[in-house]
């Protein structure tokens, strides 16, 4: 007999041998039919695995990220014997499960794949998927799994193998299909009810561009069809609201290949609207005990040697500016913490003077590689609402919670209400992998799920998920599709206190070091925005969004009442602007609905006579005629809702 341990501690005595699929029909027939894949002490393993020793078993279905990446590995091996069964003499090289389904990459040869050829893969590969084959596992030594590939002529598969270790090496079994792979499937093709071709692309073997490019075929697959029906129409929303789309068209940013790839430029709309995210932020800080500093671009390169961060950016990234004296280098700050650190280190502090709170929006430089820019969300240069709070160990609990309250207080004026926190803390069995007192770590996690249990958040601890310089909590954030974004990180860092020396006198008269806390609730101003735009569809909160209202005059005759209103609007402090084109106002309120402008002020011979406005909401919502005092005050109401006083 063995013992399996399950994750919420129960053991079950079981015969030797016996398989993740046989546990959990003892646990129940209902579970059974939805178990899709299991990990044993840590390790993925197959529903028919036999389990030999003691252990703890995971079991996952459809609803975890494990179950869903095992169904879209097995997917991936059902869509090669598709394109195998269409495309004789191709060659396959690797299909692993992504974020969103999986991918294969194919050198087809002299065969072209394009988006006409989707439906017939489609209709093949769930022909496969129907005959309910079940995924089986076997070892081969390395000099049969090269010769199985080397009549193929298989290339890549041949150089994979090469770089295996025989005794290791394993093929999976379905059908009539074999391929070389580490395992980790679904119990058998027959779950897999719906396959999608979602596009293709072509992509280096092993991501060299030295190499010959293959096609990667991008798919994903589903449970049941009309989860794929869903997918298919979020990803037809995610489009509408793409935010390089969006960001266009409400003319808030652009790139320019002259200033250089992911170097964001601000249209005069989009620097409002961040301008007013600053204030938005630095208002609630300044209420929270922060205080803004400011700081340089570069700094000298010692400055990041003794931090670490040239360790860990230097060598990949933008490369040291030199001067005319020679041995002098300069670099385009990655992170704004070492300048705080010397901020702090500029005037001596006893624990009286503690916490000393810095905020900067610190405007930071990255290389990322050319291909993992995207719009606003991985740029080169981006500027962070960083801040950083020295403080002493005992202070941690009581900051840390003034931290969370900040964040969410960010959140929730920005209309996040779907949030969930994790906190990553030490692995216990690998003390080597961190830096600094154990008891102070000790002490920070506990002040952390202290601190988020006070708080009533909803969170996860992972363990081993902290960085070598001290846990952290992070905030993830779903947005109007569903999709989860990290945002807003409160990291303690034990480590540039001691790279830096920082220092303040305790009550014992003594010097002690500081911990020190980073925190960001944006992120970056850039990432935000692009978040907040695929959020909102670009319908910002009324506090946020560029342009408030839109004075539309039925003709030319009121031109001159629109202006009026226009001034008067300006002097209630609410951002407007004029359409007044010879035009029908049929079409000027089509052209405002697609700016996504809130309100529409129409304004003709009644309005003028009567000194009001006609009101109508964006979408169609109609409000009558109005006094300017009176839209002023439902301006005011809509605001107040939303962004409450911190
Ligand atoms: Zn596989
Ligand atoms: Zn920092």
């Amino acid at each position: 007999m063995i013992e399996i341990t399950l994750p919420d501690g129960a053991v079950k005595k079981v015969p030797k041998e016996t398989t993740p699929m046989e546990v959990a029909k003892s646990i129940s027939e209902g579970l059974a039919r939805n178990v899709i894949s299991a990990k044993f002490n840590d390790t993925v393993v197959e529903t028919a695995t036999p389990l030999t020793q003691d252990g703890t078993l995971t079991l996952y279905t459809w609803n975890n990220d494990e179950g869903k990446k095992a169904f879209w590995h097995s997917s991936s091996h059902v869509l090669a014997q598709a394109l195998e069964e269409l495309y004789p003499g191709i060659k396959l090289t690797i299909g692993p499960a992504i974020e969103n389904g999986f991918y294969y990459d194919v050198d087809f040869g002299e065969h072209t794949v394009s988006e006409k050829d989707f439906p017939t893969i489609e209709k093949k590969a769930l022909e496969i998927a129907r005959g309910k084959h079940d995924y089986k596992m076997r070892s081969v030594s390395k000099a049969d799994a090269l010769s199985y590939y080397n009549e193929q002529d298989n290339e890549y598969k041949v150089e994979l193998i090469e770089n295996l270790e025989d005794g290791t090496i394993t093929f999976c079994d379905h059908s009539t299909f074999t391929d070389l792979c580490r395992g980790g499937h679904i119990p058998n093709t027959g779950i897999i009810k719906a396959i999608k071709i979602l596009s293709v692309a072509g992509a280096y073997w092993r991501g060299n561009e030295n190499n010959k490019q293959l096609t990667r075929v991008y798919g994903i697959s589903f449970p049941k069809q009309k989860e794929l029906t869903a997918y298919l129409e979020l990803l037809e929303e995610a489009k509408k609201r793409d935010h390089r789309k969006l960001g266009k068209e409400l003319e808030l940013f652009t790139f320019s290949q002259k200033v250089g790839q992911g170097l964001p430029l601000w249209l005069p709309k989009g620097a409002a609207l961040r301008e007013r995210l600053e204030q938005f932020l630095k208002k609630a800080q300044k209420k929270a005990g922060y205080e803004m500093v400011v700081t340089p671009h570069i700094g000298q390169k010692e400055l990041y040697v003794t931090s670490g961060h040239y360790a860990k950016y230097g060598e990949d990234s933008f490369q040291p500016i030199h001067t005319p004296k020679e041995d002098e280098e300069f670099l385009l700050k990655p992170m704004n913490c070492p300048h705080h650190c010397e901020i702090y280190n500029s005037s001596p502090f006893s624990y009286k003077d503690l916490p000393k709170r810095y905020a900067e929006f610190g405007t930071v430089y990255r290389y990322e590689q050319s291909g993992e820019l995207h719009g606003l969300t991985r740029v080169r240069g981006f500027t962070q609402d960083d801040a950083h709070i020295f403080c002493t160990p005992d202070q941690l609990n009581v900051e840390f919670k003034k931290v969370i309250d900040l964040s969410l207080y960010v959140l929730r004026s920005l209309g996040f209400e779907n949030f969930t926190a994790q906190v990553s803390v030490r692995d216990l069995d690998k003390p080597e992998k961190y830096i600094g007192e154990p008891e102070n770590w000790e002490k920070a996690e506990q002040a952390i799920i202290n601190a988020a249990e006070e708080k009533g958040l909803n969170f996860v601890i992972e363990s081993g998920e902290a960085a070598f310089y001290g846990p952290k909590l992070d905030f993830m954030v779903k947005d109007a599709l569903g999709r989860q974004w990290q945002l807003g990180t409160i990291q303690v860092d034990y480590n540039l206190p001691e790279r830096f020396d920082l220092s303040y006198k305790g009550s014992d008269n003594e010097l002690h070091r500081p911990v020190m806390i980073h925190r960001a609730p944006f992120g970056s101003m850039e990432r935000f925005v692009a978040l907040l735009l695929e959020h909102t569809g670009g319908n910002f909160p009324l506090w946020l969004i560029p342009d408030q209202a839109i004075v539309l005059p039925v003709s030319e005759k009121h031109e001159k009442y629109a202006e009026k209103v226009l001034n008067s609007l300006e002097n209630h402090e609410i951002r407007a602007l004029i359409d007044n084109r010879n035009e029908t106002v049929g079409k000027k309120i089509r052209e405002a609905e697609l700016k996504k402008i809130p309100f529409m002020l129409i304004v003709g011979e009644q309005e003028e006579g009567s000194e009001t406005i006609s009101v109508r909401r964006h979408g169609g919502e109609d409000f009558g005629s109005i006094s300017i005092n009176e839209f002023s005050d439902l301006v005011a109401t809509e605001i107040n809702s939303t962004l409450k006083s911190f």
